[in-house]
Formats: structure tokens, C-alpha cells, sequence
């Protein structure tokens, strides 16, 4: 057992496990961390076992690392397994012997596969089969490479042969996790965000080559040594977290790890042409009044925020060009017309490069931005130049290397200077973001600005701090705006007052310092973001459906309502928040019903280029361990997918438990009215939106009612 306190477990005890190390070593891990919600304990077990690993076999700990992840490759590298529902249940038939009605009814019961696969194996009568050897960690993650790297022709038998194999080693609770890694839904909750946590830990604890554990810090449990401890495992954190931001693959990290430990990892793994860095995001602000009170004091940068998609261009000193998506996915041959522009741009003292702008469609013809909705309809993959019926503009807002050097770590003025200077402009095709610099006291200069972005289709202003600046006092700038912004509402006179309050009680009078580098994976108060609906950017969450009832009446085929849920990531679970039936179309109701089907096991025909993919087994029966509920749907969806939802206002619940003990010890949140705007296709299920961005939506609700009692605007 290692779900112990990393201090009492001692992973020189496990120094007779055979290497390469069995797979049911990483099988009772994934038990372990299965079995609890405690994320403390999911972290120390992860770092025990990473640590034994380390220790004992340092060969399976990239296997070790991507198994527990659910992958196999970084997002870039566009790796997919082609396992599809057909491919799954023959296998599963095949090596535990049951027929595929018993197989049917089991999936009905239970809605996972690997509990599935497991139930049906372990049914199985061994007597007289020959045991199978013991898997492997780093066998099983060579088979689950060698499946997705299975293509052409016969490539669904050959997969089929491969899961077949896996199946058959696989012994008791190793079938429900090897199934479930097949799937990708190995639902073991919170472990991207862990793994960065678990191995900084690990590492700390654990010299590379075998030195002992004990001597790196006292094990003791005085205060001092706590406290110490808490301090180097914080600072390997930030290293970690800080490396995989700008190198977001573990194929990178954990051998320099393993070389040279986290202190030499930045040394060892640092930013990387061709390699894309997890973009900074922008903080969401109420309005103009918000933002021009957050930035006293500071000169910063307004630009359009347009309405299109992210796009990081990597270019070598060969001239071999790479553009990755927000979500880090290469999209290069998605716009072969920009890569061609490239050559023309980039003056001669620049070689290689890394930057970042927004791809907008645009009428040629009129120089009109075109919308989102315009661009997604363009091809996404291998499309030839000659065949581009979407023109597209990029606008450049951002410059992260210059040949070979890292610029993130300059001021933003500076960055935005060396784009600016180092590439040439082609008009409507490759250019800048429209700006302008401003500080707090131009607020008409900057409501014009905002004004204009609308009118350009934009969705907003970005707004970004110009240099690094220290701490300030803003107390004669903020008596300036407050002065101004009376004259346009009583409300925003109240909120700039309020907010000129809590700045000053929160920091004696001064302002913190804002830095103006660029900080990939983060999002800070130096990137903010004006968007035009003034509720927009705070009465929406973006919520995961987790289940639904039956409809009724003109909905009796469908389902409806469904239940929405917020993230924790403290612990990886789901928070049920509302139930929802409002704002879908008939379409869509139908296309859920299809996406979201029990009756899991059809029969159409799956050919290699549509496999059924597997993943597609998205009902359960039994509510998944990692949900919190209070309510029992008829169906569990296994949560795949993010929407974005309005709602008039948060209540306290009795019911509900999403965000309890945050804002009240024993109710949780639910919201009202709630309205279904949109799927958001850019976002995954742990991009949704957290318990702690809820209370901080109620807590603003409440100040703003508290605001409106002062101001005497209540009816
Ligand atoms: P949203 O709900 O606004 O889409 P998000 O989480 O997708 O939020 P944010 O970081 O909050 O992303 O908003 C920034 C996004 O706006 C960027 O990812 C980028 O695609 C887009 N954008 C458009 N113009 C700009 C600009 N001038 N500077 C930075 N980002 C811009």
C-alpha cells in the first residue's frame, strides 16, 4: 500500500519487485487513487509510486507517467487510439468467453466498460488455461502506442489482436483499468493537474540514481521541518509547473528529470521551436469602470479582441513553419495561406521565431472581418491553397522567441516593439492588433476605443499591462476616475468607490506590482478582458453535463432536463449546480440523445476510417464515483463535453452541493433560470467552470445587491 504520507513510506521496502516493474503495481495505484476524493491522498499515493519507480525502475516511469494521464502523446502530436465500440466488445467476448447478449446486458447494468470488462472476466472459469505471463507497465503503454500506430488496411484486426492480448494477460482489477485506458476514460479524477504536483514531489524526495530518500529532508514532524518541507516541495512545484507550460511534454521532462532532477529542469527542458506553449488567458472583468480601477497607475495597451481562433506560428532557422491551436493542437495544414506568407514577412534579421495572434476570416474584397462562426466553416486539415474559399487575416499581438532567445520574460512594450519592427505588415492578411496605449484617466478615449471594437464585429477590448512596474500608490488617480465615471451612473459611481475602498483596506493604500511578462497557462490581473454584453464575462458558467431524465410529453425521446455540474479541482470531482431544459433546439435534443445513448452496443457496420469510436460508451447506469449529486438522474453521462449556460441569478441550496462550505458550512449553490447558450467546442471537461469561480460569482452578486440597497435602487 503507498496512499501514505509520503514521510512514513518508505519505497526502499520494495526493492524485490521484478523490472521491469508489473503493471499490477500501477493497477493498484489507479485503485487506490480511485477510491478516494481526498486529494491529498491522491497525491501522495501518485508520489510513491512515481518515487518506487524512480527508485526501482526508472525505465517505466514515462510508461507510468502517460498511463496514469490517459494518453500517449502531447496533444500536438495528434496521437488517437482508432479503438471503436465493435473493436471493444469482440475483444472483451473473446477473452472472458460470454456471449454478446450477456455482454449487452451487462453494459446496460453498468455503463462503464471497464467495470464491464472486468464483471465479465472475472466470470470466466480459468481451469486448465495456462497462466498468463505478468504485464508490464511498460509493456502495456508499448501495446496501447503499437494499437494507435496500427493504420491501413486490416488495421481493425490487427487492433482487435492487440486489446485481445492485453485483455487476456490482464488479471482482475488490471482488466477494469487496461479497458479503461483503452476507452480513455480511465475516470480516476484530477490526475493531469496531480501528475505535475506528484512528480515534483517525487523528485524532491527521491535523488535520481538511488541516493536515499531520507537524507533530503528531516522526516520529522516538528513545525520547522513541516514548514520546510512545504517549501521545497513548493518551489519543485512552480519549477514543474512553470517547464510543462512551456514544454508540454512529458516525453521531454521526465528523462531530463531523471538526468538531472527538478533543479535542472528549466536548464535541461526549456521553450522549444515546434513545440507549443500552453497560451497566457486573459481575467475576466465586469466593465470598463472594472478594468480602468484594477490598472491604476499603470500605462497599458488596449487592443481589439477579436473574434477568431488563437494561433501560435513556430518558425525555424530552416524555415519550417508550425501553427498550434489555443488547445495546443497542430493546425498547420489548416492554413497553408499563412504558411505561405511567412517568407514574406519576417525581415532578414529574423530566422526563427515564435509568436501568437488571432486568425479572423475577412472579405477580401471589402476588408470586412467575418465571424467566428464564418471561420469554422473553413476545412480543418489539408487544405491546398488553391481550395481556400475563407480568406483569413492573422493579427499579431504577441512575440515569445527570437531567433533561439526567449522573450516572455521582457516587458510586454518591448515584445510588442520587436514584433512590430521585425516583421513587415501585409494588409488584410498578416498584420497587428488594433491598439492604442492608454492609463486610467483617458476613459473617453478608451469607451471610444471599445466602442469601435464593437462595431469591427469584435468581441471586446484585451487589455494588457505595458511594462513590469513595482508597487505604486494610485490614491490621486483614483479620486480622478471616481470623479469622471459619476457623471455617466450612479452605479459605476458606486463600484468605483467600493472597489477604491478594497484596494486601498487590502493594501495599505499601494497597489501590488504587475508584471507585463508574458506567463504561459496563466491567467493574471496584467491580461484583461472587456467583452461587450455587460453581464457576459460574469453571469455565464461554463458547466459540464453529467446527467439527464427522460423527457416528457414532446420530449418523451430525448433527453430532458439535463444536469449540469461545476468542476472542483481540488478533488477532480463534478458538482451538480442546475438542472437545465431551456435554450435547445429540437436538433440538438436529438443529437444528444444520439451522442449520449445507453444502448451502447450497436451493430452498424465500423470501418477503418469511422471506427465507432469507444468513447462513444457515454451513459452509465450507477452514478460514477467522482460526481456529487444529490439528485438521481435516470441516466449518468460520462462527462465529455462543456457548455456555456446564463442564469438570472445563485441561490443558497438546500438541496444542491456544489461549492458547500464555500459561502455557507452547510449549503451549497444552484442557479436560476438556468439557459443553455452554447456547446464550447474549445474547451475540455477541466476547463470548466470551478466551485470557487461559482462563490466568487455569488460574492459579487451579493456585493452588487448590497450596492444597490446603499445606492437606493432597490424597488
Ligand atoms: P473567452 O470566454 O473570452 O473565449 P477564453 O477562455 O477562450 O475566454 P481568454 O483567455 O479568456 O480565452 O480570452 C482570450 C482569447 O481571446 C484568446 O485566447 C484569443 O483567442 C482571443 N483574442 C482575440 N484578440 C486578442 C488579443 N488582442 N489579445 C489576446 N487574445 C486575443
Amino acid at each position: 500500500p503507498f496512499d501514505h504520507d509520503p514521510f512514513t513510506f518508505d519505497p526502499t521496502a520494495y526493492s524485490h519487485l521484478p523490472t521491469p516493474i508489473p503493471y499490477a503495481l500501477l493497477a493498484h495505484a489507479f485503485t487506490l487513487v480511485n477510491s478516494t476524493r481526498s486529494r491529498i491522498k491522491i497525491t501522495d499515493s501518485l508520489t510513491n509510486l512515481l518515487r518506487l519507480l524512480i527508485l526501482h525502475d526508472p525505465s517505466s516511469l514515462l510508461a507510468a507517467v502517460w498511463l496514469t494521464t490517459n494518453d500517449v502523446a502531447p496533444p500536438y502530436e495528434g496521437v488517437e487510439y482508432g479503438i471503436g465500440s465493435q473493436i471493444l466488445s469482440k475483444a472483451i467476448q473473446n477473452t472472458s468467453g460470454i456471449s454478446a447478449g450477456q455482454l449487452r446486458t451487462l453494459f446496460n447494468k453498468m455503463g462503464d466498460a471497464g467495470d464491464v470488462a472486468f464483471e465479465a472476466k472475472s466470470k470466466q472459469r480459468t481451469l486448465g488455461l495456462r497462466k498468463p505471463a505478468a504485464l508490464t507497465i511498460k509493456g502495456v503503454f508499448d501495446t496501447v502506442i503499437k494499437i494507435a500506430r496500427t493504420k491501413g488496411q486490416g488495421s481493425q484486426d490487427a487492433k482487435r489482436g492487440l486489446v485481445e492480448r492485453l485483455l487476456r494477460e490482464g488479471k482482475g482489477e488490471e482488466v477494469r483499468y487496461l479497458t479503461r485506458t483503452l476507452v480513455q476514460h480511465l475516470r480516476i479524477g484530477a490526475v493531469k493537474t496531480t501528475m505535475l504536483i506528484a512528480l515534483a514531489r517525487a523528485f524532491s524526495l527521491t535523488k535520481p540514481n538511488g541516493a536515499q530518500w531520507e537524507t533530503m529532508f528531516p522526516a520529522g514532524t516538528t513545525k520547522a521541518s513541516k514548514e520546510k518541507r512545504q517549501e521545497v516541495f513548493g518551489k519543485a512545484e512552480e519549477i514543474l509547473k512553470q517547464c510543462f507550460a512551456r514544454r508540454p511534454n512529458y516525453n521531454d521532462i521526465v528523462p531530463a528529470l531523471i538526468d538531472g532532477g527538478v533543479e535542472e529542469l528549466n536548464v535541461r527542458c526549456p521553450s522549444k521551436v515546434h513545440i507549443p506553449l500552453k497560451p497566457m488567458l486573459g481575467s475576466i472583468t465586469r466593465d470598463l469602470s472594472e478594468m480602468l480601477i484594477k490598472l491604476q497607475g499603470r500605462d497599458f495597451a488596449c487592443e481589439y479582441k477579436y473574434d477568431g481562433q488563437r494561433a501560435q506560428i513556430h518558425c525555424d532557422d530552416d524555415g519550417n513553419i508550425s501553427i498550434f491551436s489555443r488547445h495546443l493542437e497542430l493546425m498547420t495544414s489548416k492554413y497553408p495561406d499563412l504558411v505561405a506568407l511567412i517568407p514574406k514577412v519576417r525581415t532578414a534579421s529574423v530566422k526563427s521565431f515564435i509568436l501568437e495572434g488571432e486568425v479572423v476570416a475577412i472579405d477580401r474584397a471589402t476588408g470586412q472581418l467575418r465571424t467566428f462562426q464564418t471561420l469554422s466553416n473553413r476545412g480543418r486539415k489539408d487544405v491546398l491553397i488553391k481550395d481556400v474559399e475563407i480568406d483569413v487575416c492573422f493579427f499579431g499581438f504577441d512575440c515569445m522567441m527570437i531567433n533561439g532567445e526567449e522573450m516572455m520574460s521582457r516587458p510586454f512594450r518591448e515584445r510588442r516593439e520587436l514584433l512590430r519592427s521585425l516583421f513587415t505588415e501585409v494588409p488584410g492578411q498578416f498584420t497587428w492588433v488594433k491598439s492604442i496605449d492608454a492609463v486610467s484617466a483617458d476613459e473617453d478615449v478608451v469607451l471610444d476605443f471599445f466602442k469601435s471594437a464593437l462595431k469591427e464585429k469584435c468581441e471586446g477590448i484585451m487589455v494588457k499591462v505595458l511594462d513590469n512596474l513595482p508597487e505604486v500608490s494610485p490614491d490621486a488617480e483614483v479620486m480622478e476616475t471616481s470623479a469622471v465615471m459619476s457623471s455617466q451612473s450612479k452605479t459605476v459611481k458606486g463600484k468605483v468607490k467600493k472597489a477604491t475602498e478594497s484596494a486601498a483596506n487590502g493594501s495599505g493604500g499601494r497597489r501590488k506590482a504587475l508584471l507585463s511578462t508574458y506567463e504561459p497557462d496563466k491567467r493574471l490581473e496584467s491580461w484583461l478582458k472587456v467583452k461587450k454584453d455587460y453581464d457576459a464575462a460574469a453571469d455565464s458558467l461554463d458547466l459540464v453535463p453529467i446527467g439527464a431524465w427522460h423527457g416528457s410529453g414532446r420530449k418523451n425521446k430525448w433527453w430532458s432536463p439535463i444536469l449540469l455540474a461545476v468542476r472542483n479541482p481540488d478533488t477532480g470531482s463534478l458538482e451538480a449546480v442546475c438542472k437545465c431544459m431551456s435554450g435547445f433546439t429540437d436538433d440538438f435534443y436529438k443529437a444528444l440523445r444520439e451522442k449520449y445513448n445507453p444502448d451502447i452496443l450497436d451493430d452498424s457496420e465500423e470501418t477503418e476510417e469511422d471506427p465507432a469510436p469507444a468513447n462513444q460508451l457515454l451513459t452509465s447506469s450507477t452514478k460514477p464515483s467522482y460526481y456529487e449529486s444529490p439528485l438521481r438522474p435516470d441516466v449518468w453521462f460520462i462527462a465529455s463535453e462543456v457548455w456555456e449556460v446564463k442564469f438570472a441569478d445563485i441561490t443558497l441550496s438546500p438541496v444542491y452541493t456544489a461549492g458547500l462550505g464555500l459561502v455557507d458550512p452547510e449549503r451549497g449553490m444552484s442557479i436560476r433560470f438556468p439557459r443553455f447558450i452554447r456547446k464550447r467546442d474549445d474547451k475540455s471537461v477541466e476547463e470548466a467552470s470551478t466551485r470557487q469561480f461559482l462563490a466568487s460569482l455569488w460574492e459579487k452578486q451579493e456585493s452588487r445587491e448590497g450596492q444597490k440597497k446603499a445606492d437606493g435602487l432597490e424597488w
